[in-house]
Order: structure tokens, then C-alpha cells, then sequence
């Protein structure tokens, strides 16, 4: 049994909607350091191939000053099956979506 597609969002886009399963939630959270390297370990760690999260941060990274910053949509449901659940990163409910560099 497959699931159905989830419809996409009244803009005809999924923003606003999970990067995994692609319903519409409300929480998130990004990644901020100089090198978009770290961007992309990130999408990595929550699932995505490492070619798919290369591309993805280009397309969403926003220069905020020398800081490379990609914030994404994941649920809850799907962030509790990623790699990222291990570490001491946690959601935020939207406009909240914490921002997380590498520790020093
Ligand atoms: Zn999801």
C-alpha cells in the first residue's frame, strides 16, 4: 500500500511543509556557519543524499552577512527517525526555528 502525495500548498509549492514527507508543519530548524559545508551535513544527517543536500542548500541558503543560513521544515515524526534526534539539536515551532552552529 502506497500513501497518497500530499497536496501541495495553495501557492502550488511545499514550502511550509515537511523536507521529508512533505505535509505542512509548523517546526523546523537551520543551520548557520560560515562554510554551507556545514548545511549540508546537516540535511545529510537528517536524510537526504549528500548530492540532494548540496543542491538544496545552494537553493535556500541565505547570506546573512559571512554566515551561510538554511532553515527547513521537518515534523516531528519524521525528525524523530533522523540521525539529528542523537544530537542536542531540537525543533522549533515557526517563526521560532533555532538556528544551530558547530560547537567550538
Ligand atoms: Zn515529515
Amino acid at each position: 500500500m502506497t500513501s497518497p502525495t500530499p497536496v501541495a500548498g495553495l501557492d502550488g509549492t511545499y514550502r511550509h511543509s515537511c523536507l521529508l514527507c512533505r505535509t505542512g508543519t509548523d517546526t523546523g530548524l537551520g543551520f548557520l556557519h560560515d562554510a554551507p559545508e556545514w548545511a549540508v551535513a546537516g540535511l545529510t544527517l537528517l536524510g537526504l543524499p549528500p548530492e540532494e543536500a548540496e543542491t538544496l542548500v545552494l537553493e535556500l541558503a541565505r547570506d546573512d552577512g559571512p554566515a551561510t543560513v538554511v532553515r527547513v521544515r521537518v515534523c516531528e515524526d519524521c525528525f524523530t527517525g533522523t540521525d539529528l534526534r542523537t544530537t542536542a539539536m531540537t525543533l522549533g515551532v515557526a517563526p521560532d526555528i533555532p538556528l544551530y552552529s558547530p560547537r567550538v
